[in-house]
């Protein structure tokens, strides 16, 4: 079994020091994917360094050495590459941690294949499951992922009912979608109590989507709005799209004074979830699309 840790999360297992609170340590159970999404960097085809997974370097942990400090962090993420015995180790190492430790939350983020699977994650000590719907176009999803968008949504209702308020859904914005088909999802997810954990496609070197655009900030920000309003305020926005299908205008009951919009820009997903530069460059001094932490406060990472 091989297990790396998103570098931040390395670091604080290394027990060295990073600059801002990160509540939920990264970890990966990495090989061969069966899969052959366009735009990961483990898919079949990639031609992608394994030891990558969005833009982050992730470095080779043992499991002791994340049990012995497992307790710097209030959840732990296990991202599961679909290899061949993937669902044995995650249910393992799952057992482990959860032996280790009987109250902090675990995640699990795999492509689940059946029903049977999603049982399997919870019965071995998961709070929460991330099935990803990654690609909002159905057309599309089928065609970067390779099975049908339906067959996702059913895996998440079946877990959402049977698991109320522990699973939770990616969702990547810029991948040929418009924001209606987005605005679609959410209310589903919505009524099921799914959580979303909203991605800016990040174009990665070495995967058949390596050329394509990240999306604007300017349109990011405006689904972080309407996510935040429908998920964190409980409100159901008048939304008006253009002639693409693209948000035009945005209205919600709620006046301006009492709705901090900048909390709308936070990473969304999970509880503690703020996986820092999965989308975003240090040091670049450009807005994050996902601001990690208030530190970093999707000003620019420059010294002011
Ligand atoms: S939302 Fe965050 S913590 Fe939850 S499964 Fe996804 S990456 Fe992990």
């Amino acid at each position: 079994m091989l297990i790396r840790a998103s570098y931040w999360t390395w670091k604080i297992i290394s027990g060295e020091q990073i600059p801002e609170p990160m509540p939920t340590a990264y970890l990966m159970l990495d090989g061969n994917c069966m899969y052959n999404c366009s735009y990961c960097t483990h898919a079949r085809d990639s031609l992608s360094d394994n030891k990558f997974l969005s833009r982050i370097t992730w470095k080779e942990i043992d499991l002791d050495s994340l049990l012995s400090m497992a307790h710097n962090f209030r959840r732990i993420c296990f991202q599961v590459v679909n290899y061949n015995g993937a669902l044995k180790d995650a249910k393992y190492v799952v057992e482990i941690v959860r032996e280790n430790d009987k109250d902090i939350a675990i995640s699990v983020s795999t492509r689940v294949l059946d029903k049977e699977d999603i049982d399997a994650i919870f019965e071995s000590g998961a709070s929460n499951l991330g099935i990803a719907i990654d690609v909002a176009n159905s057309k599309l999803h089928r065609q970067y992922r390779g099975w049908d968008m339906d067959y996702t949504l059913e895996l998440i209702e079946y877990g959402a009912q049977k698991y109320p308020n522990r699973i939770t859904t990616h969702l990547i914005v810029g991948l040929g979608e418009n924001d209606r088909e987005i605005f679609e999802i959410f209310k589903k997810m919505k009524e099921s109590n799914v959580e979303i954990a909203l991605f800016a496609f990040t174009p990665i070197k070495g995967t058949k989507l390596e050329h394509a655009q990240m999306p604007p900030l300017e349109r990011y920000r405006k689904i972080q709005i309407l996510r935040y309003i429908m998920f964190e305020k409980a409100l159901l926005p008048w939304v008006e799209f253009d002639e693409k299908g693209n948000i035009s205008r945005l209205l919600y009951e709620e006046s301006l004074e009492t709705l901090d919009i900048t909390k709308a820009f936070l990473t969304s997903g999970c509880k503690d979830c703020t996986r820092p530069f999965y989308n975003d460059r240090p040091g670049n001094n450009k807005e994050f699309y996902n601001v990690h932490s208030f530190i970093s406060e999707y000003s620019t990472n420059k010294n002011e």
